[in-house]
């Protein structure tokens, strides 16, 4: 009988792997780094909860971290398979696991350097060559027909909004004369992003696993461009900096469009605005290229010789000089740099050196995972550990969820009443034990459908 394991994404919203194993075979689901606590963290360190060589397949929703950033360390540890994804996630992928393994290994070289880690020596958890190897098993998987993997495996991509290249998969997993069908929501994008198109709504499944980040909030509806203005407005007013710590995929872009539409339309004077990580300029070069996940018409856009994500005075900052450079601007100035929830990245430079200053804003414009410095910062600390030294945080927080690339409660819940027909069972993963919990009440009492909160290592015959 087959069997579906959750190996991770449950009672939190990173380390994204859901395994499934039919006739002697095991094919698994996204391959997430876990991130923030330190107890989660330490997951990524334990031995995997399955002998990597004894995986045949991986397939991804999408190529975020919290799915993907284990991926090098399983390799490494003797996952010998193909790596399935569309082609803009093959692509984003590569990028963000290289970006992972240099950050891995400048945490280790920094901690070795300042003697602050208890380890002796600090080791990364993979590195940039084995981060190389692992793109090898890469394929983009053409999704015009199902990828049918065995006689127990089929699958089929649909559309999850969310960022480029994101998507649902459906596994169709035949097993002793039984057949059942899987729905990973993966990350659920919102029926309105700025860039990405919509979700699709698969008709039905027997077994569904649905994100619940947002499963206890409801985005703000207020103007987000006028919100972005403002703050920015005032904050230029002060002679002060915006530091946004941005996520490079999606969010950058969706910021860079905006902004672009502010400075164009005169809602913004024009200012500089930097961003500053060479990753999410790569990223927006793919955002470019790849215009199959689009909403926007790229090409009537482009033929009118606007550049979507290139506001007026923007600097793309590619080298460390351009970067430390921005150290000493002293003029109202935007700087868009990663990572989102400011755990790494040249963020933290900009962060040290603008958080005890009053006339600066630190904009937060994604969800902040519990742990991290971004989370800290929402909650009001007064002081922020970086790089072993404490910072004091005199500068203003504010945040932004406008921009969320994730469906909120509401979204949710329409998503789901399109179903043909309720799932046989339900299970929420990717959400913090409160989002998931009200999301499940949510259902029951709406949907009348049969739910359940995974749990860690929980393994469920089909
Ligand atoms: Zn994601």
């Amino acid at each position: 009988m087959a069997t579906l394991t959750f190996l991770g994404a449950a009672g939190t919203v990173t380390g994204s792997r859901y395994l499934l194993e039919a006739g002697g075979e095991r094919l698994m689901i996204d391959c997430g780094l876990f991130q923030g606590p330190k107890e989660l963290r330490l997951r990524n360190w334990a031995n995997f909860p399955v002998t990597p060589q004894s995986i045949e397949w991986l397939v991804l929703t999408h190529a975020h971290l919290d799915h993907t950033g284990y991926i090098p360390r399983l390799v490494k540890q003797g996952f010998r398979g193909p790596i399935f994804a569309s082609a803009a996630t093959v692509d984003v992928a590569k990028l963000l696991l290289l970006d992972s393994a240099y950050l891995q290994e400048e945490d280790a070289a920094y901690a070795n350097k300042k003697g602050f880690s208890k380890h002796k020596p600090a080791l990364p958890l993979y590195t940039h060559q084995d981060a190389l190897e692992s793109l090898n098993r890469f394929h983009a998987v053409d999704e015009s027909k199902p990828l049918e993997l065995s006689s127990h495996f089929s699958l089929r991509f649909l559309r999850a909004g969310h960022i480029l290249g994101a998507r649902i998969i459906e596994v169709t997993v035949s097993d002793s004369g039984q057949t059942r069908r899987l729905i990973f929501s993966g990350d659920l994008g919102r029926n309105h992003q700025l860039v990405i198109r919509e979700p699709e709504v698969p008709e039905t499944g027997d077994f569904l696993l649905m994100e619940s980040t947002y499963g206890d909030r409801l985005h703000p509806t207020d103007d987000f461009r006028e919100r972005l203005a403002s703050i920015v407005k005032t904050t230029a007013s002060r002679g002060g900096t915006v530091i946004v710590p941005a996520f490079a995929v999606g969010r950058t872009q969706e910021l860079l469009y905006v902004l672009r539409e502010l400075l164009e339309t005169k809602r913004l004077p024009s200012l500089p605005v930097h961003v500053d990580s060479p990753m999410a300029i790569d990223v927006t070069d793919l955002y470019r290229q790849h215009h199959e996940d689009h909403n926007l018409p790229m090409e009537t856009i482009e033929a009118q010789g606007v550049k979507p994500f290139s506001p007026s005075g923007v600097h793309f900052d590619r080298s460390p000089e351009e970067s430390k450079a921005l150290n000493d601007s002293r003029f109202p100035v935007i700087i868009i740099s990663a990572s989102g929830m400011a755990t790494g990245g040249r963020v933290l430079h900009h962060l040290a050196r603008c958080l005890p200053d009053p006339r600066n804003t630190v904009l937060l414009v994604g969800f902040q995972a519990p742990g991290t410095r971004g989370h800290s910062l929402q909650s009001g600390a007064q002081f922020v550990k970086m790089h072993g030294a404490m910072v004091q945080v005199r500068a203003s927080i504010q945040s932004m969820d406008n921009l969320s690339a994730h469906a909120d409660a509401g979204e949710i819940m329409q998503w789901l009443g399109r179903f043909r027909s309720p799932p046989r069972q339900t299970f929420l993963v990717h959400g913090e034990p409160r989002a998931a919990e009200a999301l499940r009440q949510k259902i029951v009492a709406t949907l009348g459908w049969s739910v359940d909160v995974s749990s860690y290592l929980l393994k469920l015959h089909l």
